[in-house]
């Protein structure tokens, strides 16, 4: 009855959203060849709607001497790549003519790079994005009425829900209970594990950290009575380490999802845990070397990204400082939504040594992890010679600790200078995501 209920109300209070899912559920299923085709006419639609209403855009056509009735996908590659700054810098230039100011809806972006933005959609994006989101669940096997868990670690996301309109609907609409997994105590945390276990939530949603770190709460206080189907991680990247911790308490599969502001889902993993699959029919999605030129599947480059749906403010061949590779093979699950191999996170998380070898945040044993001593660390770097690593230690910390890590550094990134601060705590950064790897020098300047 209340699911019933819940999805009688999604689609009377949201028709675009219900319908967009159901679309977005049968393209999964198309051929990869008939997916392509659909893909191509989109991205048609998309660049000559650019061509014909965005100023620069426009301009850029003008320049080129092309004819915007003539525009194609196979155009592409000719567009420029754009960047948050400029999109900042030059807003205007990026906004539509005939989009209405009622259209016009905002949202914001800051986080790990530094560069505030603020940038526009419109109203059929924001439900083409939640009807993504929606979409992504299912593969975790959550349906439209099951309840929800989530476990997140920023304080905005928790605090998102704040009308007593926004409430009931998450209660009712989504049946979510939303944990925040920074700042909380003892009482908190067992109220919460007590309303998760009278809910019996179905998936829950999280950052890897605080999914990991929720995960080791449960099993130090032995507490297994939360039995999800499938849990999706976000936000962060999800390591091996963190899914071990993760699917050893839970027992279930645990998806890794790709995204962000600009363009909420991107790619996700589905049931089988291989490739992220590229939520392609409403985003476009290239990975390029610093030259500019395309990667080959299974080589290393940046990913970046054309929105297929957002009219008011198209972002064409946005350069999102995330570092991915394209998947030469199909998913085995059959879908035909094309697959990135990996995302290997930001730009800004990229270590890089003197060397010229560069790892991601992926893998915080091969960076000394697992070195008796280390509860927690941090690495970060300052310029391509030198890192700080910032440690919590435990008891078993000492001098032959301090000796294999810097052994560890240098052999993996060559001649490195370490310095090793001690403290009692690496707090998240202030969009609540806990950052392993934190590089302040460009891996596309760097020597490779
Ligand atoms: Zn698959």
């Amino acid at each position: 009855m209340r699911r019933h209920l819940s999805a009688t109300l999604l689609r009377l209070s949201k028709p675009s959203l219900w319908e967009n899912l159901r679309s977005l559920s049968a393209e999964q299923w198309l051929d990869r060849r008939a997916l392509a085709r659909l893909h191509d006419l989109r991205l048609t639609a998309t660049l000559r709607h650019a061509v014909a209403e965005v100023p620069r855009y426009r301009d850029f056509a003008a320049g080129k001497g092309l004819d915007p009735a003539a525009v194609s996908h196979e155009h592409l590659a000719e567009f420029p790549l754009v960047g948050k700054q400029s999109m900042t810098d030059e807003q205007a230039s990026f906004l539509a003519d005939d989009a209405g100011a009622d259209d016009r809806l905002t949202a914001e972006t800051g986080g790990s790079s530094g560069v505030w933005f603020g940038f526009f959609f419109d109203k059929r994006t924001k439900e083409v994005r939640r009807a993504g989101d929606l979409f992504g669940r299912t593969w975790a096997g959550w349906r439209v009425g099951d309840p929800m868990a989530s476990v997140w670690g920023h304080r905005g996301d928790v605090a998102a829900v704040s009308t007593a309109r926004g409430r009931a609907a998450n209660a009712l609409l989504h049946r979510t209970v939303t944990l925040n997994a920074y700042n909380m105590d003892e009482p908190t945390i067992r109220d919460y594990i007590g309303r998760l276990t009278r809910l019996r939530p179905r998936i829950i949603l999280g950052y890897a950290s605080s999914l990991a770190f929720f995960a080791e709460y449960l099993d130090r206080h032995g507490a297994h009575a939360i039995h999800p189907v499938g849990i999706i991680s976000s936000a962060e990247t999800l390591d091996p380490d963190r899914r071990d911790v993760i699917m050893r308490q839970f027992r279930c599969p645990v998806l890794n999802r790709y995204g962000s502001r600009e363009f909420a889902t991107i790619a996700q993993q589905c049931e089988l845990m291989g490739g992220l699959h590229i939520f392609s029919s409403r985003l476009h999605v290239e990975v390029l070397r610093p030259d500019g030129t395309a990667c080959l599947p299974g080589e290393r480059g940046e990913i970046v990204v054309t929105d297929l749906i957002n009219d008011v403010m198209p972002f064409i061949r946005y350069r999102t400082g995330d570092i991915g590779m394209l998947a030469a093979e199909a998913c085995p699950c059959g879908r035909g939504l094309p697959l990135l191999a990996s995302v290997e996170g930001r730009v800004s998380e990229i270590i890089v040594g003197p060397n010229g070898k560069y790892y991601s945040c992926q893998s915080p044993r091969l960076f000394g992890s697992d070195i008796p001593g280390i509860s927690q660390m941090q690495v970060i770097q300052d310029s391509i010679a030198s890192l700080e690593i910032r440690i919590v230690p435990s008891a078993a910390w000492g001098e032959a600790s301090h000796r294999l890590l810097v052994e560890r550094m240098r052999g993996l990134l060559g001649d490195v200078a370490v310095r090793i601060v001690l403290t009692d705590a690496i707090p998240p950064a202030p969009s609540g995501k806990y950052r392993f790897t934190i590089s302040k020098v460009s891996p596309f300047e760097r020597p490779s």
